[in-house]
């Protein structure tokens, strides 16, 4: 079982703004800071979403809202979408602190929309995961059983702050909300170490290690970190596709090893590969597909 754990789909210019667009080519949003892919990462067909998930059995599919960036994958797009292929995606909903009603937001995307998750993002809203928005949020999300992947890691847009992106912030979350499972996006990078220490002693946090093979030394370097933690257990199997794809990022992992053939640096092991590629990451987070 191969569970991508992370994937977007969006249109430009209907979902996303100039600024995010513009920022995510200038400022590194791009695998290798290629311009020339900006059209194709900020311009999804979905059926190429579906062709890119064929190495994977079931793939999370998330929606995106940032009132701050002007930036809205409706709920509603996400879930027509997975509704095509009920028996392997699963879409997650998202919601902003500052809308109007986020808790009706929520309530409806899992009673009428049929959505298992949430996906938030703190830094893009412009607001720290413990803003009191944001607990009421987490609290419904526990109250009804959803995960939450949560985007607490460096990005890419000028106008957020990387404050509010720690993933240390989160574990006054995980104190208030013990039941609340989630799942940190990018093992939190720039602060992989703290992700992991985080991980280590909060038993329903994880972290998925999307759209990170790119900075392969970091990656080593994590996955090493983690399996000195002893946490490589809590690490879960994610694409981030558009930005990079479920085939490329398992080949990524298997080659990681390549940087250190010849020295005495330590190899990841093929077994805790092997385990974040094979995770049942839908049974970790109590999500049961038809
Ligand atoms: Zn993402």
């Amino acid at each position: 079982m191969i569970v991508d754990g992370h994937t977007h789909v969006w249109r430009y210019p209907e979902h996303l703004s100039d600024e995010f667009v513009y920022d995510a080519s200038h400022v590194g949003g791009i695998p290798g800071g290629q311009q020339e892919k900006i059209n194709p990462i900020m311009n999804t067909n979905l059926n190429d979403h579906w062709r890119a998930m064929e190495p994977v059995d079931k793939a999370i599919v998330v929606a995106f809202k940032s009132n701050h960036l002007k930036v809205h994958v409706p709920n509603e797009y996400v879930a027509q979408y997975v509704q095509t292929h009920p028996d392997k995606l699963i879409g997650f909903a998202s919601v902003d602190p500052y809308d109007p009603d986020p808790i009706a937001e929520i309530e409806h995307a899992v009673e009428d929309l049929g959505l298992k998750g949430l996906k938030l993002s703190p830094i893009y809203q412009n607001v720290s995961p413990t803003d009191p928005g944001m607990l009421r949020i987490f609290g419904k999300a526990e109250k009804l059983g959803l995960p939450v992947l949560i985007h607490q890691g460096a990005t890419f847009p000028r106008r957020v702050n990387l404050k509010n992106a720690l993933p240390v912030l989160l574990e006054d979350v995980a104190l208030q909300f013990p039941d609340l499972k989630m799942v940190i996006a990018h093992l939190g990078h720039p602060w992989e170490v703290d992700t992991l220490v985080l991980i280590r002693k909060q038993p329903n946090l994880y972290s998925d290690i999307s759209a990170l093979y790119y900075r392969p030394w970091q990656l080593y370097n994590s996955l090493i970190l983690a399996m000195e933690y002893g946490v490589t257990h809590k690490l879960i199997f994610g694409s981030d596709y558009p930005f990079t794809t479920p085939a490329d990022t398992i080949r990524a992992l298997y080659e990681l090893n390549n940087l250190v053939e010849g020295t005495r640096l330590p190899k990841i092991p093929k077994e805790v590969l092997d385990g974040i590629v094979y995770r049942d990451s839908l049974a970790l987070l109590n999500l049961t597909t038809p």
